[in-house]
């Protein structure tokens, strides 16, 4: 894991330096998912097994068909579908 200090520029922007894209496998051009939990931000890679293809949540994923879907969204979708 590395880390490292970036300022948050006047229009809300902030700048992903080489060393991570390079190490972390983002290519420019591509999607990344942006959560927040309090006062943490998480970038993530957007790539469909990795996130909830419901709620884009990253946490308690089941690989259904190579696509991600949380615990929570899969009890919702069972009980939709079950009336
Ligand atoms: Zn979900």
């Amino acid at each position: 894991m590395r880390s490292v200090i970036q300022e948050i520029d006047n229009q809300d922007r902030i700048l992903i330096p080489e060393i991570i894209m390079e190490e972390s496998g983002i290519i420019k051009g591509s999607d990344v998912v942006i959560t927040h939990n309090d006062c943490e931000i998480e970038i993530i890679k957007h790539e469909s097994n990795r996130i909830c293809v419901f709620c884009l949540s990253n946490e308690k994923l089941i690989d259904f068909k190579g696509k991600g879907i949380c615990k929570s969204c899969k009890r919702y979708v069972k009980k939709e579908n079950n009336g």
